[in-house]
């Protein structure tokens, strides 16, 4: 059995300038069982990464570019501290590797999945560098390590890797205990593993939130916090919703449907990690350590049927797959689902009638994805009609599913509104509804359904879970 320790996963808006370094310092000193922490990329720097990847480069562009990240990164490491010396080695080592690498993508022209991930892993591993030496001056005996160095083990699925639960098990988790036993604090990157065969595979945007899940399944630990520079969940984006409130906790299930359809709290696979071991995932803001936040736990299960929070994906497209006779529809489903995924293509939401399959795909992925579906063999499809500039909004509450007229106030509600619903989908999970508008309609819908529920305003603080909220 281990001991009660956490893992603490940091933003990259937490770890991007100095004064979040004393910030982490002291949510660390507060709480001594925070002995693995995993950090983000500076924010930003995965997204240099990327552009620098999606386009040949000079030489000259490469030597600027890789010179002005180690600039960035040496610039956070603390100043004349012995403990900054060898981080600075160890940056000055990675801008040495990256720029290699840059070289070789540059001189073949060419980049293979491997290659790319292997590049985009480079934010991490700066990351965690500058953040254990700061955490060195603030006295705490940090230390830096890269998570494919230490035995969290992947798929071989680059670009969007899944972590092998019990090899990772095996092989991270009695490392770090040593570590922590010996009063150490690592500073684990996120982001990303060692693939089966050995090399840097990440588990795509956004991914640290699922790398501290993994670590926490590979201890047992019972606690996951997430820590960011904004709250956790709420009802709505308040962007769109000014009286939105923040939620202080929600199910498993409630939590990963939400990240799913478009909440930015908590990367959506986090969730499998954290529930097959049973863990509390607790999202914190760093600039307000006081408060709750949002929790999401194995008791956190309210099934009152309310709906709990709306959320929404913008920028989609409905691609609507119409069949030629029948005796040819049974295939039609299998048969567009492996086009769309093996042209990449991300499918949120299908519905499918006796002569039509209607699929919900990013709207920057239509031409591709109708592209894959017109390549079917002749006979399948009889045309392609294309729905574009939709969004799509989601419900979710445990056990809306099963609660009489919950969808009919969502619906009269944006249908009083003169908003038009185009494309519904209920039952695939029992905790969310989805529907689509069109892009302009989407934030009048969103405010319509919030207002629906909560009205206008703020109800007041959360009820405890197991008690019914406003009605
Ligand atoms: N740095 C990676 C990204 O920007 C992973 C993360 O931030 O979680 O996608
Ligand atoms: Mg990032």
């Amino acid at each position: 059995m281990t001991e009660p320790w956490k893992v603490a996963k940091f933003g990259g808006n937490c770890v991007s300038t100095g004064d979040m370094y004393e910030r982490i310092a002291s949510v660390v000193h507060e709480d001594l069982t925070r002995k693995f922490l995993v950090v983000s990329a500076i924010s930003g720097v995965t997204d240099t990464l990327v552009t620098i990847l999606a386009r040949p480069q000079e030489e000259k562009e490469i030597d600027s570019f890789v010179a002005d990240l180690r600039r960035k990164h040496m610039d956070l490491l603390p100043k004349s501290r012995e403990g900054a010396t060898g981080s600075g080695g160890a940056i000055d080592g990675l801008a040495t590797k990256l720029e290699r690498l840059l070289y070789g993508v540059a001189y073949t022209e060419e980049i293979t999945p491997r290659t790319r991930d292997f590049v985009l892993s480079f934010g991490e591993r700066l990351a965690a560098q500058v953040v254990a030496a700061n955490l060195c001056l603030f006295g705490i005996d940090a230390v830096p390590h890269e998570a494919d160095a230490i035995g969290l083990i992947t798929d071989d699925t680059y670009g969007n890797a899944t972590a092998l639960l019990d090899e990772t098990r095996a092989r991270l988790a009695p490392f770090l205990r040593h570590e922590a036993q010996a009063g150490r604090v690592s500073v684990i990157t996120g982001f990303f593993g060692l693939s089966r065969e050995g090399k840097t595979a990440t588990f795509g945007r956004g991914g640290s939130d699922y790398s501290a899940a993994v670590v926490a399944h590979a201890l047992e630990l019972p606690t996951i916090e997430i820590w960011k520079d904004v709250g956790g969940f709420m009802s709505a984006d308040p962007k769109i919703v000014p009286e939105a409130f923040p939620l202080s906790a929600l199910s498993y299930d409630e939590a990963a449907e939400l990240s799913y359809f478009g909440a930015k709290a908590l990367h959506p696979r986090s969730v499998q990690p954290a529930q097959a071991c049973g863990a509390s995932i607790v999202l914190k803001n760093i600039t307000r350590p006081d408060e709750t936040g949002t929790r999401i736990g194995p008791d956190t299960v309210d099934r009152s049927g309310d709906v709990k929070s709306i959320s929404y994906v913008r920028d989609l497209a409905t691609l609507k797959v119409f069949a030629t006779g029948a005796g040819q529809k049974e295939g039609l489903l299998s048969q567009v689902a492996t086009a769309l995924t093996s042209a990449g293509t991300n499918v949120y939401s299908a519905a499918t009638s006796q002569t039509c399959i209607a699929l919900l795909v990013d709207a920057d992925a239509l031409s591709r994805a109708k592209k894959a579906v017109s390549r079917l063999p002749f006979g399948l499809v009889e045309r392609i009609e294309v729905l574009p500039h939709v969004s799509l909004i989601s419900f979710v509450g445990e056990g809306v599913g099963y609660t009489h007229g919950v969808a009919a106030r969502v619906f009269r509600a944006v249908a009083d509104r003169g908003i038009n619903v185009q494309l519904i989908s209920a039952g695939a999970s029992m905790v969310a509804y989805t529907f689509t508008v069109d892009n302009q309609d989407l934030e009048r819908a969103v405010q319509a359904v919030h207002r629906e529920f909560f009205g206008h305003r703020y109800p007041g603080p959360q009820a405890p879970v197991g008690a019914r909220s406003h009605g």
